[in-house]
């Protein structure tokens, strides 16, 4: 039997609904229990995958190819369970998959409304495309109170009834905000959330409450009491110092007791034995290293969620701090600057797109190859490498990617334009932006005593990808002749997936994006082999 668990969030956003679903969902597991994350979206793209990293963070891709809300990044990493397309949808999603089937005419006339058309088709999308789940933990984005957000509150609430109270719970997030002047937590906030929530139907079971410091006993009664819920439902949800001790933490505060009370289900204490000890190694790590990250959206740290994660899980691996310093590539484009790389005991391009910036992550790249710094390129962070390389390796001055413009060297271009022999056709020229690239999961055949070979202790990968542009394989000679080697292609062997600089000390760059697959208790093993690389590094300086 399937249940469902609903996590909305109050009073403000960036609460962690996304982390606190995750940390559930890994609570649930440590029980035995199966279990499934989704995330609905209010807002209106149909994707996030044209949204500026700016306004969303990364876009998360899955291996069946689908772009989605970061947050299913965190419940992968919490749980192990891949998510799918099925497991994140928006509001533009369902209302284009409604006005396509009044289009066919399969709504035999009727009028086309929010209750039950919209409403109906949210339902689909959460009971969709499960099996043997017993848990589903259905996060519905933005904040309560949001217009945008009602059809789905309207959706979980419709559903709640049908299934009944013991296949569903409501879980709200909120805040209690510490007024300094008044040297108290305030309940106020979560009390006028709770409101908003009943408005639309929906009695929260248990309250998750945010603070930055223990909640007085008094308070919880007062939550309880003006909020309609039993004490014990009131579960402090303290900050902590690692996100990977957020589930022992709520353990702690009884969630997950109070999940199964609710469902009426006994069962045996939960093994976190493995949270512990990634805490453990997360707050006594045996040394540290310095990873530079030369990218284009530094100044918001979503914008790189899972590639910093996969950066603390090589540290995890390594037992060691890893210091991330964020760097605008563009600085590395005037005169003089590339000293700032001086001391770095890695330098890492992530993936980008568009021109500016791109010299500084090609000069990086340079840096990092002449003076023997761990270089790891991700995506466009392999690109500027190759270019970096025919340029500086091969002798080819004029060596670019078509991404900004036609070259004489074009190392890296759209597939198109280098099988048809310069004539430029570009692959959905003036077409839609939003889904025109290589999405989700492709296998890539490692070369035969390469660097990659020894790191995955394998001959054949799968990885996830999100990009337009590949490497050109018509340089291939050129570059290997230059000493750039072609670790890994795709099977038929057309598309380069991994370059890398032998007897450099560690010089990798991917066209996929590794980030997405790592764990903490399954580090992925290029970011422990690139942290390795960093510490024999900080040895040396
Ligand atoms: N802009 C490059 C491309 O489209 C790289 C994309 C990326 O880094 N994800 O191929």
């Amino acid at each position: 039997m399937t249940r469902f668990i609903f996590i909305t969030g109050g009073v403000v956003s960036s609460l962690g609904k996304g982390l606190a679903s995750a940390a559930l969902g890994a609570l649930l597991l440590a029980r035995g229990f199966k279990v499934r994350l989704r995330k609905l979206d209010p807002y209106i793209n149909v994707d996030p995958g044209t949204m500026s990293p700016y306004q969303h963070g990364e876009v998360y891709v899955t291996d069946d190819g689908a772009e989605t809300d970061l947050d299913l990044g965190h419940y992968e990493r919490f749980t192990g369970v891949a998510s799918r397309q099925s497991d994140n949808v928006t509001t533009g999603r369902i209302y284009s998959d409604v006005i396509a089937k009044e289009r066919r005419g399969d709504y035999l006339g009727a009028t086309i409304q929010v209750i039950p058309h919209i409403t109906d088709a949210i339902k689909s999308f959460i009971t969709n495309d499960l099996k043997d789940e017993d848990f589903v933990l259905c996060e519905i984005g933005g904040t309560v109170g949001d217009i945008e957000g009602l059809p789905f509150l309207e959706a979980i609430r419709q559903l709640g009834n049908e299934l009944g109270r013991d296949k569903a719970l409501y879980i709200h997030l909120t805040l209690l905000p510490y007024i300094p002047t008044a040297g108290e937590l305030k309940t106020k906030p979560t009390q006028h959330s709770v409101k908003e929530l009943l408005n639309v139907g929906i009695q929260p079971d248990l309250l998750l409450c945010r603070s930055d410091r223990a909640i007085p006993e008094s308070e919880r009664r007062k939550i309880a009491l003006f909020c309609n819920v039993r004490e014990q439902a009131v579960i402090p949800a303290l900050d902590v110092d690692s996100i990977y001790g957020v589930p022992i933490n709520y353990h702690q505060e009884g969630l997950d007791d109070q999940v199964f009370e609710h469902f009426g289900i006994e069962t045996k204490a939960p093994d976190l034995s493995r949270w512990s000890d990634i805490e453990d190694r997360i707050l006594k790590p045996e040394g540290e290293v310095s990873i530079a990250i030369v990218g284009k959206y530094t100044g918001l740290r979503d914008a790189y969620k899972s590639l910093s994660e996969a950066l603390d899980h090589g540290g995890i691996a390594n037992r060691v701090e890893v210091g991330l310093q964020w760097m605008d590539s563009e600085i590395f484009e005037t005169s003089d600057t590339i000293e700032h790389l001086e001391g770095v005991h890695g330098i890492l391009v992530p993936g980008g797109f568009g021109e500016r910036g791109s010299e500084g992550k090609i000069a990086a790249a340079r840096f990092a190859r002449e003076r023997g710094i761990p270089y790891f390129g991700i995506c466009f962070g392999m690109q500027m490498a190759v270019v970096e390389a025919a340029r500086n390796m091969a002798g080819l001055n004029d060596a670019g990617s078509t991404e900004f413009g036609p070259c004489k060297h074009p190392v890296v271009g759209l597939m198109t334009e280098w099988m048809q022999e310069g004539e430029l056709q570009k692959r959905e020229a003036g077409g839609n932006f939003g889904g025109t690239m290589r999405l989700g999961a492709y296998p890539c055949v490692l070369e035969k005593d390469s660097r990659v070979q020894g790191i995955y202790a394998a001959s054949e990968i799968s990885e996830r990808h999100r990009h337009r542009y590949e490497v050109n394989t018509n340089y291939r000679e050129e570059l290997e002749n230059a000493g750039l080697k072609f670790s890994g292609m795709s099977p038929d062997g057309v598309l380069p997936e991994i370059i890398e600089i032998p007897g450099h000390p560690w010089f990798v760059g991917v066209q996929f994006h590794p980030e997405l697959k790592s764990q903490p208790f399954d580090p992925h093993p290029l970011f422990t082999s690139f942290i390795a690389g960093a510490i024999d590094q900080a040895r040396l300086v």
